[in-house]
């Protein structure tokens, strides 16, 4: 049945899944909806309205033992990890049709879940996830491995094979599409999969393990933890039998797995740890109008909640203050509203420690002499969710807590250069090496400022350019490692040398 999708019908059907039972709150381990071993539960709040929604179960370190055990069986049994690749890529693409079919009721339990609008949950999240879910379905039989060249009396061959238990801990900006990243490539890959969800935003990880089911993954391939960091998180980072941790998040729990790791199997750690996206905009820049529209949404889309948002607005002086009025008339546009109306372009911040944090680095802006052009302040208060202006500061300093550090709020940056050796240095200063964008007419000055700019991600006359086909990771403090694309399975595979003598 088709019907046309309002933001009445959105909500009525919001207001259904929450008064029915229709939102997933249990852990899923080996092929099942369960309990945590304590019986614990924890608010699932929705960041709109700051009401709970919710009761999920809170998993800790016997559950992950649970789910370890299980995805330990599942690999050592082979139903996933032996199975034909051919095989494999029909129940990923599977799962990705499932995931279309359910596309509304995962969008509207991404937007309840952590406050984001719900026409992106409808148009990006939910979409691309599925579509990482049917390109790494599709690569599984597409993949060859390697035979050496080395000579008449024998025979080398260099294979991947599957590098077992893969738990990967996931942020809260992007759940469902930040899990799939991970998921794809380790699932084609044979791998079984132990993820843990963030605090914040468990239940598409809950319900994208019921749908895993139901396109015929063999049970206990995929689990799913909700919980704490400190206790699920942790115990993920410290278990002797998980081979590999991936994971999307803060810089300073990354640094915590890699102590983990250190302290247990010396399982491998791929961290992906945000970032401070330096926009380098030149005066010779052919469409000042799109750069300045992609300034904006650069920091204001998903309420500034992406670890390549855009934060430092890096800006030819000669422009500097014509360009800053056009991005201050796209911000306007994208005053906050509810996450729940189709009309919404900017919804409401994660939870209320997170949106004190930002606003506190306004504070820290203000404190340290920038200038607030627009936004600075707390709004919407009377929808008791947690909303921030979109927030544009003027002479900036990148040596500025505000340029240095990720706010992860629809907080920009504006700091001027003269010349480009200065916005390359300007660009570069910075801990971390995400990704950075470049606008410029000259093809030259692209493609060699481009080389000296050290981020694993260069955008060029766009922001956030790049498909499934793209590699996605950083330089420096940013992390290690690539999601998307072939290489992602670098991270989910072990290469095994095999030297045959036939003398
Ligand atoms: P975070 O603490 O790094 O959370 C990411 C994941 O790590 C969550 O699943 C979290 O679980 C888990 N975790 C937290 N403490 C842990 C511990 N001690 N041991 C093991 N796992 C642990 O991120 P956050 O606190 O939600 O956000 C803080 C800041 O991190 C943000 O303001 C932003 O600057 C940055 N961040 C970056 C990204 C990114 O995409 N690069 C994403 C999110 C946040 P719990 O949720 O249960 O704590
Ligand atoms: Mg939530």
């Amino acid at each position: 049945m088709t019907h046309s999708r309002t933001t009445a019908s959105l909500k009525a059907r919001a207001e259904e899944m929450t008064q029915s039972g229709g939102i997933p709150g249990k852990l899923f381990i080996d092929g099942k909806s369960v309990d945590a071993a304590s019986g614990k539960l924890f608010d699932c709040i929705n960041p709109g309205t700051g009401q709970v929604i919710a009761q999920i179960a809170e998993g800790d370190a016997e559950d992950v033992n649970r789910a370890v055990s299980a995805a330990r069986r599942a690999f050592e049994k082979g139903q996933w990890s032996n199975m034909a690749p051919k095989d494999r890529k029909k129940v990923l693409i599977r799962l990705a049709d499932l995931m279309e079919k359910h596309a509304e009721e995962l969008a509207i339990l991404e937007t309840l879940d952590v406050g984001k609008p719900i026409g992106d949950s409808l148009a990006v999240d939910v979409p691309s996830s599925a579509n990482c879910m049917r390109w790494y379905g599709e690569a599984c039989d597409k993949i060859y491995d390697e035979v050496a060249p080395s000579g008449p009396n024998a025979f080398g061959t260099i294979t991947r094979e599957a590098i077992g238990v893969v738990a990967a801990v996931v942020p809260w900006n992007f759940p469902l599409l930040m899990a799939c990243w991970k998921l794809g490539p380790a699932l084609a890959a044979g791998n079984s999969v132990v993820l843990k969800p963030a605090e914040q935003s468990p239940l598409t990880a809950l319900r994208i393990a019921e749908l895993a089911m139901e396109a015929g993954l063999p049970e206990g391939v995929l689990n799913v933890v909700s919980g704490f960091g400190p206790t699920a998180g942790q115990a993920l980072g410290m278990h002797m039998d998980v081979d590999c941790l991936v994971f999307t998040g803060s810089g300073e729990v990354g640094k915590l797995f890699l102590q983990y790791s250190g302290k247990s199997n010396m399982k491998r750690v791929w961290l992906e740890c945000g970032g401070k996206t330096p926009n380098v905009v030149f005066d010779d820049c052919h469409d000042l109008k799109k750069a300045a529209e992609h300034a904006a949404i650069g920091i204001f889309y998903n309420q500034g909640e992406v670890c390549t948002a855009a934060s430092r607005l890096i800006v030819q002086d000669t422009i500097k203050d014509q360009f800053v009025e056009e991005v201050l008339k796209v911000a306007e546009t994208m005053q906050p509203g509810d996450p729940m109306d189709l009309d919404t372009t900017m919804g409401a911040l994660v939870e209320e420690k997170h949106m004190e944090r930002v606003l506190s680095y306004i504070q820290a802006g203000k404190d340290e002499g920038a200038t607030v052009r627009c936004g600075g302040e707390r709004v919407l208060l009377n929808q008791g969710g947690y909303y921030v202006a979109p927030t544009v500061f003027d002479g900036v300093k990148n040596s500025m807590r505000i340029a240095q550090e990720e706010i992860f709020g629809p907080v920009l940056s504006t700091i001027t250069f003269k010349d480009a050796e200065e916005a390359v240095a300007i660009a570069n200063d910075s801990i971390f090496g995400l990704a950075a964008c470049l606008w410029t007419g000259d093809v030259n000055k692209a493609i060699k400022l481009s080389r000296r700019i050290r981020a694993g991600n260069m955008w060029v006359n766009c922001w956030d350019g790049g498909d499934m086909t793209m590699p996605f990771g950083g330089f420096k403090q940013s992390g290690n490692g690539r999601d998307k694309s072939l290489h992602a399975l670098d991270k989910y595979t072990e290469i095994k040398a095999t030297w045959i003598d036939l003398t």
